[in-house]
């Protein structure tokens, strides 16, 4: 092979690493992206699923109560009311839209349609 080739050869392969090198920032950053996606799903799931033990503990215990007032009173608002009022408020959804992913600091108008029907 001679001195030619060998040059040409050589250059292909440059551009064949910068192309390379080029692919590994791009997987680099979705790979980023990705982490970041994880971690913030994982604490979202992790939140949810706290607010979910809350619901279930309250709904148990509040069982008994409720069907003891619901005999006296109407059940809204209850516990449950002031479950999602702090859910709401915590940021998440409690429409049916979009219930428990985050509200990103806006209002949702499903979310607050749900606080015009149940107010008394
Ligand atoms: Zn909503």
């Amino acid at each position: 092979m001679g001195n030619r080739e060998i040059f040409d050869q050589v250059s292909d392969m440059e551009k064949q690493i910068g192309e390379l090198y080029e692919q590994l920032g791009d997987l680099k950053g979705k790979l980023s992206d990705l982490l970041e996606e994880n971690h913030r799903l994982a604490h979202e799931n992790h939140h949810l699923r706290n607010h979910l033990d809350n619901f279930t503990e309250e709904s148990v215990e509040n069982e008994q109560k409720q069907s003891d007032a619901k005999q006296q009173k109407g059940v809204f608002p209850g516990e449950g009311y002031d479950n999602l009022a702090r859910l709401y408020e915590e940021g998440f959804h409690i429409c049916s839209l979009e219930f428990g992913s985050p509200r990103r600091n806006e209002d949702c108008i499903f979310c607050l349609d749900f606080f015009d029907k149940t107010k008394l």
